[in-house]
């Protein structure tokens, strides 16, 4: 409510009924007979008692309407971080694995999909070696180094500890797989601030894959992609066609 403006009083013309019987009560009590005098005093007394508990249970009811509305407020936010929390990795902020196949399955109802696996290589030396702590700052890092290179309209999605997927809707299979190499670029070169000085490395699985798709089958190709570039020697990117897997030269 504005500060500045005086509410207007609800209660106006009862309060000047009031008023003119107030003044017509203190005129006439000495030449009014005395049944009709004291009817009027009553009904004073009980008009005024009506008017206070009749503003109070306005000014109570005004705190109430307030208080709804901030709990409302106090709700919908809740409901949206609830929201955030079931579709997001703590960790780095990027989609979760849930989030993944949601967005991938509804993007399949009308469109063609590339789809990016990777997965960090040698990772549970990392934790083993240096701690978790320090195995989590290179997720989040790996995590960087994708929101740096991928194209403003992918989407990025934790879907494992170290394994991460990339949407690029609209984007063809060889386009995918050039995005896939300049992230592997991006990570081979990002200063990981590791104990020992040594770097951190991925490999990359891509797959496309037609409207009408779902979900595991893009990502099934993708991963079967990514394996194929693992047993390969690790840090590549291998494209998947249909069943067969093209690996790509680094
Ligand atoms: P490869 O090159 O074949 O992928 O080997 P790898 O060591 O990366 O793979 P492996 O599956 O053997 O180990 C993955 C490790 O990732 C094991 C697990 O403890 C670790 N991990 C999973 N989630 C997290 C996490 O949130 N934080 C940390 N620090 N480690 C995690
Ligand atoms: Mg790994
Ligand atoms: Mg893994």
């Amino acid at each position: 409510m504005d500060t500045c403006t005086v509410p207007p009083d609800l209660f106006e013309a009862e309060h000047r009924a009031l008023l003119a019987a107030q003044a017509t009560y203190d005129s006439c009590s000495a030449a009014a007979p005395d049944r009709c005098h004291q009817a009027l005093g009553r009904l004073l007394t009980a008009y005024e008692r009506l008017l206070r508990e009749t503003r109070r249970l306005v000014r109570r009811s005004d705190r109430a309407e307030l208080e709804m509305t901030q709990l409302n407020h106090q709700l919908q936010e809740l409901t949206r971080q609830l929201e955030y929390r079931a579709t997001h990795d703590s960790l780095t902020g990027i989609f979760n694995r849930a989030a993944i196949i949601d967005l991938v399955n509804r993007h399949f109802v009308n469109q063609d999909l590339a789809l990016i696996v990777l997965d960090i290589d040698h990772f549970k030396r990392v934790n083993d070696s240096f701690g978790h702590p320090v195995g989590d700052r290179v997720i989040v890092g790996v995590v960087d180094c994708l929101q740096r290179v991928v194209p403003a309209t992918a989407s990025i999605g934790r879907v494992g500890g170290e394994e991460f997927t990339v949407l690029l809707p609209g984007l063809s299979a060889e386009a995918a797989e050039q995005v896939a190499q300049a992230v592997r670029q991006a990570i081979e070169v990002h200063a990981f601030d590791l104990p020992d000085g040594s770097g951190i490395t991925a490999s990359f699985g891509v797959s496309w894959f037609p409207a009408g798709g779902r979900f595991d089958d893009a990502y099934n190709l993708a991963d079967e992609a990514l394996y194929q570039a693992k047993r390969n020697g690790r840090n590549q990117v291998a494209r998947a066609l249909g069943p067969t897997v093209i690996l790509a030269a680094t």
